[in-house]
C-alpha cells in the first residue's frame, strides 16, 4: 500500500538534497541561506457547510518559496499528509523545477488536509471555494498560480477561477484567467495540459533508452499510483512497445507479466473512485513485493517517501524515472546509485506538467487558442532540451542526474541573486 513513511519528512530530503548541492558548486552563502528557508507559509481555516447542513472547518496551506525567477507556480494537493512540512518540501521542488525548465517562476504548493473520498462533488465544490476565498490575495495571475496536483483535477480549477473571478470587477475579470493553471478545455485550459506529466515522464524516459540504445520495445515498467501521472505516462510508454506488467496504488498491487492493458484497467478503476483493486486481468500480489518485481522501468507515481533505506534494495529496475514528487528518501537514493542504478528526478522527470502550465498561462496572457499538435509539438521540444542540458552536466561532472539538475536550477537562481542584489 501506499502510505508515506514519516520516519524522514519530504522537508529532510529538499534541505539535504540542496545543501549537498550548495556544497558542490560552492554556493554563495547568503543566497544559501535565502534559498534555505520559505518566503512565505499561509495557513488558512475555513468553515464549509456539508450537505447535512453542519458545519466543518478545513485547514488549507499555500507555501511560497520563492520567487526571484517570477511569480510563484505549482499545485494544490488534497491529501491527509497536507501540512506546513509537506507543502514546504514541495514548494522547494517546484522552485527547483521551474528554474530548471527555464520557465519565468518561483516555487509554491500548497493544499487542503482531506481525503477527497470522503465528501460528495458538491461538497468539494464548496471546500475550493471556500479554500479560494480565505486564500483572497495571496494568489493571483501575475502573484502565484495554482495547478493540479494529487487529487484535484481540470474540475478543482474551474472552481478556483470562477470563485477568484467573481471577486473581480468585470474589467478585471478577463484579464484573471490564468490565476490557475490546468483549466477545462472550455474554460481557458490547454490542449493537452492533461497529458503533459504523463508524457514528459515518458519522453525523460525514452531520451535515456536512445542514449543507452535500448529499444522500448524490449522494456518491461512498473507503475505505483494510477492517477494522472501514472495514466498517461502508462499509454504512452505501451503505445512505443514497452510492456506494463505492474500498477500499485493505496488500495491493491496487480502483477501481470505478460501485460496490463492501461486502457482496460482505466475503465476498472473510473467508476471505482480510481481505485484499481479488483482489476481480474491481472493477479492480486502482495504490496511489498512492489519494487522487487523484475523489470527495467520503475515509475514511482504516487506520493513522497516511497522508496527508501526499507525497500531500496528490492529494486531491480535499471532506472527509476520520478513521476511523483519527492518519491526517493536521501538514504534510498544512496542506495539506488551504489547499485548502479539511474534516476531521473523528479524535478526534471516530471516538469512537463509546468511546462503544459506555463504554455496555459502565455495562452490566457495573449489571449490565444493553441491547438494540440502545436502544444504537443512545444512540449516536445521543451523538455529535450530540459532533458539534454541535464546529461550534458552528468557527462560533464561524472555526477548522477540529481545532482546534475539541482546545480542547474540553483545556479540560475543564484545568478539572478547576483545581478541584482539584495533589496535594500
Ligand atoms: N503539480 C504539478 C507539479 O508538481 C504541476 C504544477 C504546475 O503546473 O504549476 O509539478
Amino acid at each position: 500500500m501506499i502510505e508515506t513513511k514519516n520516519k524522514q519528512s519530504m522537508f529532510d530530503t529538499v534541505i539535504k538534497q540542496f545543501d549537498q548541492t550548495a556544497d558542490l558548486i560552492g554556493l554563495n552563502p547568503n543566497i544559501r541561506k535565502i534559498l534555505r528557508i520559505t518566503n512565505n507559509e499561509i495557513i488558512v481555516h475555513f468553515p464549509v457547510k456539508m450537505d447535512n447542513g453542519e458545519v466543518e472547518i478545513f485547514t488549507g496551506y499555500r507555501v511560497q518559496h520563492n520567487n526571484a525567477l517570477g511569480p510563484y507556480k505549482g499545485g494544490l494537493r488534497y491529501h491527509p499528509t497536507v501540512d506546513v512540512d509537506a507543502a514546504k518540501a514541495l514548494a522547494m521542488w517546484m522552485t527547483w523545477k521551474t528554474s530548471l525548465a527555464g520557465l519565468p517562476y518561483g516555487g509554491a504548493k500548497g493544499g487542503i488536509k482531506i481525503d477527497p473520498r470522503n465528501y460528495s462533488l458538491s461538497e468539494l465544490e464548496r471546500i475550493t471555494r471556500r479554500f479560494t476565498y480565505a486564500l483572497g490575495e495571496n494568489i493571483g495571475p501575475e502573484h502565484d498560480i495554482p495547478a493540479p496536483d494529487v487529487n484535484t483535477n481540470a474540475q478543482t480549477m474551474a472552481w478556483i477561477a470562477d470563485t477568484y473571478m467573481s471577486t473581480k470587477s468585470t474589467s478585471e475579470r478577463s484579464q484573471s484567467q490564468h490565476v490557475v493553471t490546468g483549466k477545462p478545455i472550455g474554460s481557458g485550459g490547454l490542449e493537452g495540459r492533461d497529458r503533459a506529466t504523463g508524457y514528459g515522464v515518458f519522453l525523460n524516459i525514452k531520451l535515456l533508452c536512445n542514449q543507452r540504445g535500448r529499444n522500448l520495445r524490449n522494456q518491461k515498467f512498473i507503475v505505483q499510483g494510477f492517477g494522472n501521472v501514472g495514466y498517461w505516462a502508462s499509454k504512452f510508454l505501451i503505445e512505443e512497445g514497452a510492456t506494463l506488467i505492474a500498477v500499485q496504488d493505496a488500495h491493491a498491487t496487480l502483477f501481470n507479466p505478460q501485460g496490463i492493458s492501461v486502457e482496460d484497467l482505466f475503465e476498472h478503476s473510473k467508476p471505482r473512485n480510481g481505485s484499481i483493486a479488483g482489476f481480474t486481468a491481472a493477479e492480486e500480489i502482495p504490496a511489498d513485493e512492489f519494487f522487487g518485481l523484475d523489470c527495467d522501468i520503475l515509475i514511482p507515481a504516487a506520493l513522497g517517501n516511497q522508496i527508501t533505506e526499507e525497500n531500496a534494495f528490492q529494486v531491480r529496475a535499471s532506472i527509476v524515472a520520478e513521476g511523483a514528487n519527492g518519491p526517493t528518501n536521501a538514504e534510498g537514493e544512496q542506495i539506488l546509485l551504489d547499485r548502479g542504478i539511474t534516476i531521473i528526478p523528479d524535478i526534471l522527470c516530471n516538469s512537463g506538467g509546468v511546462i503544459g502550465s506555463y504554455f496555459e498561462w502565455l495562452q490566457n496572457r495573449n489571449g490565444e487558442l493553441w491547438q494540440m499538435d502545436e502544444v504537443m509539438e512545444k512540449l516536445e521540444k521543451k523538455i529535450t532540451q530540459v532533458f539534454m542540458n541535464v546529461s550534458r552536466e552528468v557527462e560533464k561532472r561524472e555526477i548522477d542526474w540529481r545532482t546534475a539538475a539541482y546545480i542547474i536550477a540553483v545556479t540560475r537562481i543564484e545568478t539572478a541573486y547576483t545581478q541584482r542584489g539584495i533589496f535594500p
